[in-house]
């Protein structure tokens, strides 16, 4: 390698690593991801990663069943500490951490620096304090001397799996409330951005994780994914990914009857009535359609706007995604990074050529405008946001999740019709509406297939509230409540007297 190496090789000559916490097993066959040069900016290995597979998971199943007597019998408060401990470690290496992500995963430094880091602290903080205020329930059968209540008790072994567009951010939105709850985990981060996941290894021991308790195991989805998927000791899955991954882990997880919790892609809408406040409605949708280069499952890809203002959104909003910069992570004034990998981009560009083969128009980015980057980073894999019109529901950059800088502008009539159309895709993660009618918002926010519903706005987060899809969006849903659910098995016990 000529770049920076982050996981250093034991007998290699270079320093030595050893994490207590991960099972790392430097034998197996390592390979290199080049893709981490994201920016083009020369051919920088970046990152070397361990191919981990059934032996490093049978490790760390035996780690994590060693440690489950001992995390799960402390006290709430005392689990709650060394959440909050590691919330104070990550916070001091915010720094640090925001310029790995933003190295391996492409995004801007500021978008690393101000949400993803921040929520990751965020993520410990909150499941040490909400931990602390779960109650159970219990009722009285006076009439035949019964009381009964409710207990709630970790499940054990917790199977933790995420994807790369928000790397730690939603790696600990997982392993906060499965420890919290006192599960012990397996985690496995994307084989495409593992550095953070990495990070946070070396914080565990100073932050107090009694050892066994977290373990992170490294590589891809075939191999160490499907091998805890499918481990008979680890009864409980929560994944973060694409649907056909999901499907997948359904088919491993059958035959043991696990425990699923499936957070998926989206097709998101946005409904823009034409008494909307387009002042505040054109930045956000901007912002909705092209955050972190597109690669959110919450960001907008259809824009359903109002036949009498269609026109007037339209000119607005392609001026403004105009002025939506692309640049160098690291650029201070860049909105936009680099997507995670040349497939990926390829992928996204593809789309954009199907729709352009259906006829649709590209009004703005991709193959109409240049984009502007210094030399040595024009290899990157960089792209324009995007925004394609006249296309017709049924074309595939209608249905299907891209997951890229890319969304189509379409017009409608009324409220019905855009309902129908807006329902009429597999997904149901994320909706915004846009109107000052408060009946209106009410009304089709309740009509919605959709998980989660913004009205005026988006992206604002309640960590308390349930978050999840419908449809092929996913099973299940992450919050204080429900994540508590999730990550404890309930048990109803009748005591007669
Ligand atoms: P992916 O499904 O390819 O991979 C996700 C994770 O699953 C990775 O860690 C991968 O290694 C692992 N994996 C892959 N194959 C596996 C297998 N056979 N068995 C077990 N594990 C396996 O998804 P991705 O490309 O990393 O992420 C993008 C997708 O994630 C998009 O569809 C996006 O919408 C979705 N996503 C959803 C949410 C949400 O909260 N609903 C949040 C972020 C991303």
């Amino acid at each position: 390698s000529t770049g920076e190496v982050y996981c250093k090789v034991p007998n290699s000559g270079k320093e030595e690593v050893h994490i207590r916490h991960s099972v790392f097993n430097m034998k197996l066959a390592m390979f290199h991801l080049s893709s981490f040069c994201h920016a083009g900016d020369e051919s920088k290995v970046l990152h070397v990663l361990v191919k981990c597979s059934t032996p490093e998971i049978e490790a760390a199943v035996q780690a994590a069943r060693g440690a489950f007597p001992g995390w799960s019998s402390k006290s709430p408060q005392e689990r709650a500490q060394v959440l909050n401990r590691l919330a104070d470690l990550l916070e001091q290496s915010l720094e640090e951490l925001a310029q790995a992500e933003s190295k391996d995963q492409g995004k801007t430094l500021t978008m690393a620096r101000t949400m993803d880091i921040p929520r990751a602290v965020q993520n410990f903080r909150f499941f040490a304090s909400s931990v602390l205020h779960h109650t159970t329930e219990c009722t009285q059968m006076d009439h035949l001397g019964c009381l009964h209540y409710t207990v709630r008790t970790p499940v054990g072994i917790a199977g933790l799996i995420s994807p790369w567009n928000l790397p730690l951010y939603l790696l600990t939105w997982k392993i906060a409330p499965a420890i919290a709850a006192g599960n012990t985990v397996i985690a496995k981060p994307s084989e495409l951005t593992s550095v953070t996941a990495w990070m946070l290894c070396k914080l565990l021991d100073k932050a107090g994780v009694p050892p066994g308790v977290i373990n992170i195991v490294f590589g891809v989805g075939p191999r160490a994914g499907e091998a805890l998927v499918s481990h008979p000791e680890v009864p409980l899955i929560s994944f973060t990914g694409s649907q056909p991954t999901a499907e997948r882990i359904t088919q491993l997880s059958a035959p043991h009857c696990k425990k699923l919790s499936l957070e998926l892609g989206g097709k998101n809408p946005a409904i823009i009535f034409e008494d909307a406040n387009l002042e505040e409605c054109i930045p956000t949708t901007i912002r909705s359609s092209f955050a972190n280069q597109g690669e959110i499952c919450l960001c907008t890809s259809r824009i359903f706007v109002q036949k009498s203002i269609y026109s007037e959104f339209l000119k607005r909003f392609v001026e403004a995604t105009r002025k939506w910069k692309v640049g160098i992570p690291s650029d201070p004034s860049a909105c936009m990074g680099a997507l995670i990998s040349k497939e990926h981009l390829e992928k996204v560009r593809s789309y954009i050529k199907r729709a352009r083969a259906e006829g649709a128009h590209i009004l703005c980015g991709e193959g109409v405008d240049n984009l502007n980057l210094p030399p040595r980073n024009q290899a990157g894999y960089f792209m324009l946001p995007t925004v394609i019109t006249d296309i017709k529901d049924e074309s595939c950059c209608m249905k299907e999740e891209i997951f890229g800088p890319v969304t189509c502008v379409v017009p409608f009539d009324s409220e019905e019709e855009v309902i129908r159309r807006a329902n009429g895709v597999k997904y149901g993660l994320a909706a915004t509406v846009w109107s000052s009618n408060v009946g209106r918002i009410h009304r089709v926010a309740k009509k919605l297939q959709s998980g989660l519903v913004w009205t005026n706005c988006w992206l604002i987060r309640e960590l308390n509230l349930p978050f999840g899809g419908m449809k092929s969006s996913g099973i299940g849903r992450e919050g204080a409540k429900d994540s508590h659910d999730f990550f404890t098995e309930i048990k109803t016990i009748t005591v007669k007297h």
